[in-house]
C-alpha cells in the first residue's frame, strides 16, 4: 500500500465549510478582513483569497508535507463549539466555499483557496445578540480586531454597523443567535407585560383627561 495515492475528487459545486476567524478593520477604517485563529494566526485574508504557507516556505498550499493552507470544518456545530474556547470568544463564525485543491480529513478540509460567503457575529458578552461591531481590544500591525456588541452595552462607544462592515468586507454579516435561548424567552414576555401595563396606565390617563375636559364648561 506504500505510495498509493489518495482518491481524487472533482466536485461540480464547491464544498461548503465552516470556520472561525477574527474580524479585522484596517487602521484607516477603510478595509475589512479576517485572520485565522490557530495556524496562520498572524496572516490576514480577504473575502476571496489564496492560502500562503504559514512558515514562509516556497510551495503551494496545501502541501502534503506541511500543515499550511486554509482549514475548515464540515460541521457548523463543531465550528460553533470552538467559539466557546476562552481565546476564541471574540471570533466570528464564517461560512466558506472551498475552491482550488484540497485535502480531506475526517472532520474537514485543508485547502488552497476560499470564498467567505457569510459572517455570523457571536452574542455580546452580556448574552444579548450582537447589534454592531466594536473594538475587541486586540489586533496586529495595521489592523484592529472587532467583536460583536449589543446596543445597550455599546452605549457611548463608537462602533461599526454590520452593514458598514459587510460593505467593506464584501460579504453579508448577520448576528448569530444568542446561546441563552431560555434567557431570551424570559425577557420577551416580561417586556410584553410591561408594555401592557404602560398601555393600561395611558388609557386611564386619557380617560381622566377626557372626563376633566368634558366636565369643563
Ligand atoms: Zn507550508
Ligand atoms: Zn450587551
Amino acid at each position: 500500500m506504500i505510495g498509493r495515492r489518495l482518491p481524487e475528487e472533482r466536485p461540480r459545486v464547491a464544498p461548503v465549510g465552516y470556520k472561525i476567524a477574527t474580524l479585522l478593520l484596517s487602521a484607516g477604517g477603510d478595509r475589512a478582513g479576517f485572520a485565522g485563529v490557530s495556524i496562520g494566526r498572524g496572516q490576514t485574508y480577504g473575502v476571496e483569497d489564496d492560502a500562503r504557507c504559514a512558515y514562509g516556505r516556497r510551495h503551494a498550499s496545501p502541501a502534503p508535507r506541511c500543515d499550511c493552507g486554509f482549514y475548515c470544518l464540515g460541521s457548523e456545530a463543531e465550528a460553533r463549539d470552538l467559539l466557546c474556547v476562552t481565546e476564541y470568544r471574540f471570533a466570528a463564525l464564517l461560512t466558506v466555499d472551498v475552491l482550488g485543491s484540497y485535502i480531506r480529513y475526517q472532520r474537514g478540509l485543508r485547502y488552497s483557496r476560499q470564498r467567505v460567503t457569510a459572517v455570523r457575529v457571536g452574542a455580546c458578552a452580556c448574552g444579548n445578540p450582537a447589534e454592531l461591531l466594536v473594538d475587541a481590544g486586540a489586533g496586529m500591525t495595521g489592523r484592529r480586531a472587532l467583536t460583536g456588541c449589543c446596543l445597550s452595552c455599546a452605549a457611548g462607544r463608537i462602533g461599526l454597523s454590520f452593514g458598514a462592515y459587510a460593505r467593506l468586507a464584501g460579504v453579508p454579516v448577520t448576528a448569530d443567535a444568542s446561546p441563552y435561548v431560555l434567557g431570551e424567552r424570559d425577557v420577551v414576555p416580561r417586556l410584553v407585560a410591561e408594555v401592557t401595563l404602560l398601555q393600561a396606565r395611558l388609557d386611564r390617563c386619557q380617560e381622566q383627561l377626557g372626563r376633566l375636559l368634558g366636565s369643563d364648561p
